[in-house]
């Protein structure tokens, strides 16, 4: 079932949703289905699986020598969508990015989702490689999450590329998009991206997910904003409870959101990474029960690999 189907069907009712990253290669399922298990019972309507692109290594060669070699460090997005289907009989929604695909790739990699019953998507644009600076498009791909949405949109109206078939087999995804409450890092103002937001949704997009945002008035303005430009798509909160010390520094170089001065003096004055945890747990309960009580129509967590906080705060809030 589509993303937009949960939420128009809810009845107004707050839903539960979660991410997930594929494990690293060489490790089994069984570790994601352990940390996927607990967060069933509070019956979330669908499973986020991030996508990651290929990352440059050295290898080294006879008389000192470095071969650069790409490779994938966590591969296995479609297929670990379609093992929780199976296993969970939940909905999964495969991230598929611009960066490392041409077209013909990702059209084939809709072809592979459509063949296994996967009918949404979240559309992004992706991270840089990490060893270069900026996001550079691959050859034959696309630039922008936008060109990413013309794209699906247009196997959704049963033209292929480079297809002579007439009548062909019109695709069903539903498409999301990430949005920025704080602004995406790379956008000159906020009004621009908010611009490019808007185009995303012209072109097809059916909901927004927000990068994770630790202060609600961010989340409530940014909302404020897009119902202002007239993007009235669903707009979904992401959520990540913060977890280590290191976090502190490591959530806003990566994501480029900020933490409010009242949480960094209770995180400053934890005694060890277990305190961290719980006043993490805490600061996303309160969190969450403002968003719900402004009737947000689903939350969407961040779990990066653990589960336990998530559960804590669930069962407070669902
Ligand atoms: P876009 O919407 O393409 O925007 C990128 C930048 O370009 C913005 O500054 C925007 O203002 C500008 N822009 C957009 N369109 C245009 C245009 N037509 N002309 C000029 N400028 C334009 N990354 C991964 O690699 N894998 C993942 O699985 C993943 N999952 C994510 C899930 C969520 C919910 C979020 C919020 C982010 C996720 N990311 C993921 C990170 C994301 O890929 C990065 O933030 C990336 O830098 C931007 O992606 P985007 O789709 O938002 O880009």
């Amino acid at each position: 079932m589509k993303v937009i189907d949960h939420i128009n069907s809810s009845k107004g009712e707050t839903l539960f949703s979660f991410e997930i990253l594929p494990p690293m290669k060489g490790q089994g399922i069984s570790g994601l289905f352990n940390q996927v298990e607990p967060l069933m019972e509070f019956k979330p309507k669908f499973i986020n699986v991030t996508y990651h692109r290929e990352e440059y290594i050295y290898k080294k060669r006879e008389h000192g020598l470095l071969e650069k070699v790409s490779t994938r460090k966590r591969p296995g997005t479609v297929g670990i969508c379609a093992a929780l289907m199976n296993k969970f009989h939940v909905d999964t929604v495969p991230h598929i990015i611009c960066g490392g695909f041409t077209k013909e790739e990702t059209e084939n990699a809709l072809i592979d989702l459509d063949f296994l019953g996967i009918d949404n998507v979240l559309a992004l644009r992706g991270d840089a490689i990490k060893s270069e600076a900026r996001f550079v498009p691959t050859p034959g791909g696309h630039e922008y999450a936008s060109d990413l949405i013309e794209q699906i949109q247009t196997m959704n109206s049963g033209k292929y590329l480079n297809s002579e078939v007439e009548n062909a087999f019109p695709t069903q995804f539903c498409i999301g998009v990430s949005g920025y409450p704080e602004k995406h890092f790379e956008a000159p103002n906020f009004e621009t991206d908010l611009k490019y937001l808007k185009k995303k949704v012209e072109l097809g997009a059916e909901y927004i997910v927000t990068q994770m945002f630790f202060d609600n008035k961010k989340f409530f303005n940014f909302v404020e904003k897009c119902r202002e430009a007239e993007i009235n798509v669903p707009i979904i909160p992401g959520l990540k409870p913060v977890s280590t010390m290191r976090q502190t520094t490591v959530l806003p170089s990566i994501f480029h959101i900020d933490l409010p001065v009242d949480l960094m003096n209770e995180i400053e004055s934890a005694k060890d990474n277990q305190a961290v945890r719980e006043i993490g747990v805490e600061w996303a309960i309160a969190q969450c029960k403002e968003l719900k009580a402004a009737g947000v129509p689903c939350m969407h967590f961040y779990s990066m690999g653990k589960s336990d906080n998530i559960q804590k705060i669930a069962r407070e809030i669902f």
